[in-house]
């Protein structure tokens, strides 16, 4: 089954690329803007600015980048965007580990779902039933 293998490695090259990104924010910022918040990394974070990220910022610009050294912020985070600049909304930081795992995790269930489809091996568990005559995968039961 290619389909999983093409997942697979679609899965690795979107937890490597979260982990390049959340590297890079630890040295600059990048954020998109537009009327009603804002989305970035910053810190090893993507950050959402749901609402006004500031009262003052009445034609705000469509991007910014700008080198920055951020702290990496591990815990995710909501906190009220009055808190960080003249403005209303709400702040989400989610930490790119988080999606980084998960994509790490798809990885790893796609990979073995490449790996259990080899002929002759049991499709749940990948047991080689060479011989096998009961139709009974012996190590996890599962119909041959
Ligand atoms: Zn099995």
């Amino acid at each position: 089954m290619t389909r999983y293998r093409k997942l697979k490695w679609l899965s690795l090259i979107l937890a490597g690329l979260f982990v390049a990104v959340a590297l890079a924010s630890t040295q600059y910022d990048f954020y998109l803007f537009s009327q009603s918040g804002m989305v970035g990394f910053y810190g090893g974070c993507i950050m959402v600015i749901a609402g006004r990220p500031s009262a003052n910022a009445s034609l705000p610009p469509i991007w910014s980048f700008r080198r920055a050294r951020n702290a990496i912020l591990w815990h995710p985070k909501v906190i009220p965007a009055g808190s960080f600049s003249p403005g209303t909304g709400t702040i989400v930081l989610v930490p790119l580990w988080i999606p980084t795992l998960v994509a790490l995790a798809a990885a790893w269930f796609f990979h073995r779902k490449t790996r259990v489809s080899i002929a002759g091996h049991c499709k749940k568990c990948g047991y080689n039933l060479a011989g096998n005559t009961s139709g009974v995968c012996p190590e996890c039961g599962t119909k041959a």
